[in-house]
């Protein structure tokens, strides 16, 4: 039988992009943000100096450098064996990024083969079964069911099926089979 599809999303879903931000962002601007601090705020409102940010997010290696998402690694291969795992990161939105991302999931997830990694703008025409995603303007639109992976900026939306961790991902997954 066909194995039903999975989109999973990179930053803050497998790769811990708030914590990156949030030392870059402390660095350079000398303020005292913290994962807890921004909890519930938007990503406008918890970094507020929009043009330090795109400074930030436009850095050589910020995204190759990117921490791996705790139990990552082992859930997208346990997955694998039931499910076909596409990779899906709307990267365009950061042209330098895209080398990276190809190279990050090389170092941590050597197992995805480059047809599984779909690097895009938007993620509106990805029709997998399932999309795991941090963001509603990604979740709200896509074709398959979408399950939303708490970050800071999301705590507050309940319209989508909520996992906390990448162990409740599993778990929510494997129950569909
Ligand atoms: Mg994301």
């Amino acid at each position: 039988m066909k194995k039903k599809t999975i989109a999973i999303d990179m930053d803050g879903v497998l790769a811990d992009v708030e914590s990156q931000i949030i030392n870059h962002y402390n660095k350079a601007y000398g303020t005292h943000l913290t994962k807890e601090s921004i909890q519930g705020l938007s990503e406008d409102e918890a970094f507020k100096e929009r043009e330090l940010l795109h400074g930030i997010l436009n850095k050589d290696n910020f995204f190759r450098t990117l921490p791996v998402m705790p139990d990552a690694v082992e859930s997208v291969r346990e997955l694998q064996k039931n499910f076909e795992i596409f990779i899906v990161s709307a990267a365009t939105e950061f042209p330098i990024s895209l080398a990276e991302k190809v190279a990050w999931l090389a170092e941590h997830f050597p197992f995805i083969k480059w047809e599984n990694i779909v690097l895009c703008g938007s993620k509106r025409i990805i029709n997998t079964d399932y999309l795991i995603d941090d963001h509603c303007k990604n979740l709200d639109y896509c074709m398959g069911k979408p399950i939303m992976f708490t970050a800071f900026h999301n705590i507050n939306q309940t319209h989508h099926l909520r996992v906390n961790n990448w162990k409740e991902a599993v778990a929510v997954l494997n129950e569909t089979l």
